[in-house]
């Protein structure tokens, strides 16, 4: 996309803000001017507050209300998000671009299951990408596998429940690196525990969103397993540099039921 309306700061006012876990919050913003409003789940926009700007990925798009929804994760002493986490309705921010693709669009027409892993607030677009595929009749299942540490921290529980209990094609699994004795979900990195329940990974499309450490090594372990790089799509949010430790993209590998290609 390279029309000019991209490049233009455009005024977004906050609608409602509320948190969605620990140190997560869902920010509803309406972009009030005239200009194009093609946005979908998985196109990233910049944010500015002030003088500090960076980019969030959209979760969710309404172009009759011209409103836009963002999970971010609050960083404790961090340069913009604690601002955001304060900002109540009416607050102004600037938003520009349009960025990447929509999650929707990235799926491989040959893959017959969709499978999302995340890390942290990387849920929000996989989230979103599944209310915006169900919503429209997507008849391949989904599943999404999201990294937390604590059961505190699990982000959007509620909605991705609602999700789950109105499509049988849906389901979620959180993951947790910390749990207490009384968790009975699954327990360990996403990289640990989601291998062993994706049944037949070459047949499917796997989008990764958070942490560069997960996607660079679930991406290497995919591709030993001979998953085709066309049905892989992925957003880092941070840690970009972060290299795979191939014994630990060896040992997700193994934990795929498929013999490694
Ligand atoms: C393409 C893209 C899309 C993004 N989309 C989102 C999004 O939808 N939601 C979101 O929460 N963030 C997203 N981010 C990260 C976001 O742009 C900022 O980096 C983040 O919000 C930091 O804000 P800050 O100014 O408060 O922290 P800073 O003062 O910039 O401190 C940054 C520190 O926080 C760490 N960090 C950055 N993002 C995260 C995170 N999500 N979880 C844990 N640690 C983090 C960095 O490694 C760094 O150590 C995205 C980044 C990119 C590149």
């Amino acid at each position: 996309m390279t029309e000019s309306w991209t490049q233009a700061w455009r005024e977004a006012i906050v609608t409602d803000t509320r948190p969605v876990g620990r140190g997560a919050r869902l920010l509803h913003l309406m972009v009030p001017d005239e200009l194009p409003f093609p946005f979908q789940p998985g196109h990233v926009v910049s944010l500015r507050d002030g003088a500090v700007r960076h980019p969030y990925t959209i979760c969710q798009a309404d172009p009759v209300r011209r409103r836009l929804g963002l999970l971010f994760r609050v960083i404790p002493g961090g340069r913009l998000t604690p601002a955001l986490d304060g900002a109540g309705p009416g607050h102004r921010v600037e938003l520009n671009g349009l960025h990447h693709a929509p999650v929707l669009e990235g799926i491989a027409p040959a893959a017959a299951a969709v499978v999302g892993l995340s890390t942290g607030s990387g849920i929000g677009p996989l989230w979103g990408f599944a209310e915006q595929a169900l919503d429209q009749g997507f008849h391949r299942p989904i599943s999404l596998f999201a990294g937390f540490r604590e059961e505190a921290d699990l982000c959007l529980a509620a909605e991705l429940d609602e999700l789950q209990a109105a499509h049988p094609g849906f389901r979620w699994h959180p993951t947790l690196t910390r749990p207490s004795g009384a968790w009975q979900g699954l327990r360990g990195r996403v990289g640990e525990s989601a291998p062993a329940l994706i049944p037949e990974p070459r047949a499917c499309h796997f989008h990764l969103v958070g942490n560069g450490a997960m996607l660079a090594e679930m991406k290497a372990a995919l591709a030993l397993c001979g998953v085709p790089s066309e049905q892989v799509t992925s957003e880092v949010f941070f840690n970009f540099n972060a290299e795979a430790d191939p014994e630990t993209v060896r040992a997700i590998a193994a934990r795929f039921s498929t013999p490694q290609a």
